[in-house]
């Protein structure tokens, strides 16, 4: 389950704001081209959470889509598929551009104050480096 690299980020930003406060929820905006599928998101997040101020939240995926330009009718357009074919003339030439972000947006608290967050989380945390 790749998810799992995902949420280590979010996870590690979310601890590291929380300092120890318990947190309710979070809001993760996450680029379409990571594929990361929002209910193996959520059992990750518990699984990697539980001992962490985190134990216990729900997370709440935004999936950002990638823009797409066709390349034989010019077609600009976004679309939830990283490989998108164009919508208007069916080609599979498309460049395709964004949907690769992933953003801890929101912490809310167990105390119900919400924090904005907007940080830039690593999609892949490599322990050591
Ligand atoms: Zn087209």
């Amino acid at each position: 389950m790749h998810e799992m690299s995902y949420c280590e980020g979010v996870l590690d930003a979310v601890n590291r704001r929380a300092r120890g406060r318990p947190v309710a929820r979070v809001g993760v905006r996450i680029g379409a081209v990571h594929r990361v599928v929002a209910d193996a998101f959520a059992q990750s997040f518990q699984l990697a959470a539980a001992g962490t101020p985190a134990e216990g939240a729900a997370t709440v995926l935004v999936v950002v889509p990638v823009h797409g330009h066709c390349m034989d009718c010019r077609n600009e357009f976004d679309a939830a598929d990283p490989s998108p074919a164009c919508p208007a003339c069916g080609s599979l030439d498309v460049a395709v551009s964004g949907g690769d972000e992933v953003i801890l947006e929101w912490i809310e608290y167990v105390s119900a104050n919400a924090e904005r967050s907007d940080e830039h989380v690593p999609a892949h945390t490599h322990e050591g480096v």
